[in-house]
This record gives structure tokens, sequence and C-alpha cells, in this order.
């Protein structure tokens, strides 16, 4: 998600994030555990399958698309489509009956896999395409670009194809993604890019940072220790899943909204935040969290952006330095005084899919800051190079799953001996 780097950006990202809301499109309100009843008559219609996999074919200029999608299981399925105009659906024997109902496309007893041809629009607050060419569909838009279940846990592969892109320009994406990923995972960015190699950790993995014109100063600057920080990871965490092509590339978000968006393999980052290297190595580990492992629940979010707070202070000062590290602290404790300033809230709450992220505030600095001083606070306690490990072993067995926070307080203390309640109700309830 994007990284909130101090109060009022917060508040212009949650204020452009709260207009799309009420605009253009209606947030999942599901569990997921909802199936229309045998007359398929009912209003209450939720999602009663998981997507598996998203094969989609985008043409960027005149804005359509067309979706083939799997199930878990033959079975009524609820899309999010609102931003969608929908002109064909069938299904695997044919022609498919549907229904359109609060943004959502409905039909019953669907036989993998459904094909659906659609027409797309530009968007203008963070919630689908982007008038700079990128997309964005954090946290729940991902049907402004494609019919899509976004609730966190659902995982789908994809498979892409983007044509239409303009002379001159150039898209960015990843053809294929083959290990389950969140539906705001995915992202396309069509722009004059220059892609430089910047080197190959360890494991092969190539990093790369894409720049748009007159951009090349501010990436350099922002990534003169991707390579190694990513091989950090991969060392330290886990082997990464999404393939051994990875990079920022830069994206143009317009005014207001700074920070990036864990799309990988190919992980945006704002214009005005390229030089941050902070913000790289950030978007750079949700590869292990909050995309590679995905959150059981919305109320997880601190599992994702806690944890890679954590990890971009913990990978930076491990190749760059104990000072590189200290600055990266000493700028979270600016933005958590900032952000209580304006009022303390919880950054993990309970309950699962019951609050909206953008509506009800959980889309804050807390999860963020919060979340990363729980993990240095037990790094105190345990010592940071057991934490790793627990990282590592926690990484090791949900990757390619959803799990929530809860797991990760179990295995800090089976892990370890400790028992983190206390630093649990002190930092994050
Ligand atoms: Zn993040």
């Amino acid at each position: 998600m994007k990284r909130i780097t101090s109060h009022s950006m917060a508040t212009s990202l949650l204020v452009g994030a709260l207009i799309a809301g009420a605009g253009c499109t209606e947030p999942s309100d599901n569990n997921g555990d909802e199936v229309l009843s045998a007359d398929g008559k009912e209003d209450s219609i939720a999602s009663a399958t998981d997507v598996v996999s998203t094969k989609l074919g985008i043409d960027f200029q005149t804005k359509r698309g067309k979706a083939t999608l799997t199930f878990a299981k033959r079975g009524s399925v609820s899309l999010e489509a609102a931003g969608l105009t929908i002109t064909t659906v069938r299904d695997g024997k044919g022609p498919k009956a549907y229904r359109l109902r609060s943004g959502r496309l409905i039909a019953t007893d669907v036989v993998s896999p459904l094909q659906i041809e659609y027409g797309f629009a530009q968007h203008t607050n963070s919630d689908g395409l982007l008038a700079g060419g990128s997309t964005v569909l954090w946290p729940y838009f991902c049907g402004n670009l494609f019919p899509c279940n976004s609730r966190p846990a659902d995982g789908t592969t994809f498979e892409v194809d983007i044509t239409g892109v303009p002379s001159g320009k150039s898209v960015i994406y990843p053809h294929q993604i083959t290990q389950p990923a969140p539906a705001y995972q995915f992202a396309f960015a069509v722009g004059d890019y220059h892609t430089e190699r910047l080197g190959r950790t360890a494991a092969g993995t190539q990093v790369s940072v894409s720049w748009l014109p007159n951009g090349e100063t501010a990436a350099r600057e922002g990534t003169k220790n991707l390579v190694k920080a990513f091989e950090w990871l991969e060392t330290n965490i886990g082997p990464y899943q999404f393939g051994n092509d990875v990079g920022s590339v830069a994206a143009v978000w317009g005014a207001g909204a700074y920070g990036g968006m864990e799309h990988h393999p190919y992980w945006h980052v704002a214009t005005d935040a390229m030089d941050n290297e902070e913000t790289h190595v950030h978007e750079a580990a949700h590869g292990w969290f909050g995309d590679g492992i995905r959150l059981k629940c919305w109320e997880d979010f601190v599992l994702s952006e806690g944890t890679v707070s954590y990890l971009a202070a913990r990978a930076i000062g491990q190749v760059a330095g104990a000072d590189a590290e200290a600055d990266i602290w000493v700028g979270y404790q600016r933005e958590l005084n900032s952000a209580r300033a304006g009022g303390d809230r919880i950054a993990w709450p309970t309950g699962c899919n019951k609050v909206d992220i953008i509506k009800d505030g959980l889309f804050s600095t807390f999860p963020y800051m919060e979340g990363a001083f729980f993990y240095k606070a037990v790094a105190t306690q345990v010592g940071a190079a057991k934490l790793d490990a627990v990282l590592r072993k926690f990484y090791m067995t949900y990757r390619g799953k959803a799990a929530g926070m809860a797991d990760m307080v179990a295995l800090i203390k089976r892990e370890t001996g400790f028992d983190p309640k206390g630093l649990v109700t002190t930092w994050l309830r």
C-alpha cells in the first residue's frame, strides 16, 4: 500500500481515496462466505468462490479488456466490476446470463473459465487507471480495471497482455504472476521509460529501476543500495517468489500522493519519492509481506505495513550501516509523533473484514509506524538476528497463503520464548 510519510500526506491521500470511494465504486463489504440461494434472487450476494487465475488482455488505446477467470470451484460468483462496461459474458458452457447489482457482476452455476469482455475508464483518485498512465487498484478498486475479488486473502495468478501503447512510450508490467497474489498487486505503467539494470543478487534476481524523463538523478539516488537490500531480504527472509526480474518503476501519481505501491515484481514509486531509499526498500519488502504472504483480513494491515516498515529499516541498516538505520528510525519517530498529535488510533483492530480500511481510518500512519516500533521493541527483547529468524520462519510457513498478525504474535512467542503480549498492548492495541 501507499507509504505514508507525514500526517498531512496521509490526510490528502485519504481525502482523495474517500472521494473515489463515494463517487466511483463500492467497497467490498463481504466476508466471502455467502452464496446465492437456489433461486438466485436474494440481494445480499457476496463472493461464493475465490478467483484462482486471472488472464487479462488489455488494449490501452481503446480501453477495452477481456478477462478470463477460473474459480476454486463451480458455483455462484459475485465479482467487483463497478467501473466496467460489460459487453459479453461466457462461461465454460457458452453464453452466460448475469446480473449487475451494486457494482457487482453476479452469475450462478458458473463453470470455469468465465470470459468477460468489457470497457474501462480513466480515474482521477488513485482508484484505477490514472491520467499519468499507471494503475492503482489498492485497496478495493480492481473492479475499475478488471472483474475481480478485492478481498486481500484471495490469491490469484495473473497472465497479462497489454496492447495499444502509444508510439514513443513503453509499458511495464508482469506478463505473468505465477504465484497467487492479491488483486491489488497487479499494475501496469505506460510512459517514456528508461530502464537501467542495477545488478543481480546472489540468488540470481535481476534488479532494475525505470525512470521517466528527467528522473535519472533521483532514481539512482533512491536505488543506490536496492540490489544489496533485495539480496538481504532473499538471504535472510526467504526466496522471492514473483520471478527473477524485478524493479522499481517511477509512476506519475499527481499532486498530494507520495510514496509507493507494492506492484510486484515491478513495484511503483511516485516520481516525488524516487530519491527516497526507504520507499524503494519498503515496496521491495512487500514482496515478502503483503504480496508474498497475503492478509487474512484488512484488520491485519499491520502485518503488511508494520512488518515491511521494520524490514526496510533493518535491511538498510544491514547493507548501508547503523547510521543509515538510525536515520530511518528518527524519521519514523517523527512520523509517529506527527500522527499522534492528530489523535491516536489502534494499529491492529479486532474482527475480520469488518472495517472499511479507508473510510474507517485504518489506512493511517499507525499500522506502519506503531507496527515498526512493535517489532523494534521485540528485537530489543530477543535480539534483531533472532527476530530475523522468526520473520524467515513465518515467511517460509505462510508464503503463497494468507496469514494474520495473530499468527505472527504466536510465532514470536513459540520461536523465542518471549511473549510479546505486553508489547502488543503498548504498540498495537
Ligand atoms: Zn507499504
